[in-house]
């Protein structure tokens, strides 16, 4: 080879070498910049990274409303202004009297919490109101507001006088056949023999005070010293322990499973 060859080839070597570390350098500059970038941006990614996940985990929350699991038990049937009597309810009623029905599941309860009541010496208490049919409600409800206009109150204003005292027809715990008023509606009742005795037994039969006083604001209805509502034992005495109304006790329930 000519010396003169040799040295093209020399300096074209060296050319080469200098565009790869040319490049190196430049590869290594890129990537410190971009690290650089990365961080300078990092706790912004983070803030979105972290609502992201909040965003999912309310999303994950209300799919889990959405498949909280219903109580299915019949005992824990919530009848109230906003639950109104499935129309597809039904209902087996044995009779505690010529007049008066409950349902057949829990008549024989019913029946045991008088007996021992009486065995106690408490002999003036009864039942006085238990299931009323819906239809029958509605007759009540219809006729009670023809009476209001009559004495000249729009149809509107007479529900409205209505609904005071009485509940819209499917909406009274009455209709499930798992409710009884004893005596007189009163609210002495609270001050007898009777009804300190049911506060103490009534849970060992399944029976709860339905309308307590305290929680007025979350049943929605006033304080109902004779209405006594069925909902089984097991689910009386925790109601009891724990504190809380039918409304609470199936939500209580519902987080549970
Ligand atoms: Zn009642």
């Amino acid at each position: 080879m000519k010396p003169k060859k040799r040295r093209k080839r020399k300096i074209k070597r060296i050319r080469l070498l200098i565009l790869v570390i040319f490049m190196v350098i430049f590869a290594l500059v890129m990537g410190k910049m971009k690290a650089k970038k990365k961080k300078d941006f990092a706790p912004e990614e983070q803030d979105f990274a972290q609502n992201y996940q909040e965003d999912i985990s309310t999303e994950n929350l209300v799919i889990e409303e959405e498949e909280k699991p219903e109580i299915h038990d019949w005992r824990l049937t919530l009848v109230n202004h906003e639950n109104v009597l499935p129309d597809d309810f039904e209902i087996s009623l044995t009779s505690i009297d010529k007049i008066r029905k409950f349902d057949s599941r829990a008549i024989g309860e019913l029946k045991q919490m008088m007996n021992q009541m009486k065995k106690d010496g408490i002999t003036n208490v009864w039942v006085q109101s238990a299931y009323r049919s819906v239809e029958k409600q509605e007759d009540v409800f219809e006729r009670r507001i023809k009476d209001y206009m009559a004495q000249g109150k729009t149809h509107e204003e007479a529900e409205m006088l209505v609904l005071q005292t009485i509940n819209k027809p499917g909406t009274s715990e009455h209709n499930l056949g798992l409710a009884v008023d004893f005596n007189y509606v009163d609210y002495d009742f609270d001050k007898t023999a009777g009804f300190k005795w049911l506060k103490e037994n009534a849970g060992n039969y399944g029976f709860v005070l339905r309308y307590a006083k305290e929680k007025e604001k979350i049943t929605k209805v006033d304080y109902e010293p004779w209405h006594w509502r069925y909902v089984g034992t097991e689910h009386a005495k925790q109601m009891n322990e724990l504190g809380m109304c039918l409304e609470e006790y199936v939500e209580y329930l519902k987080k549970q499973s």
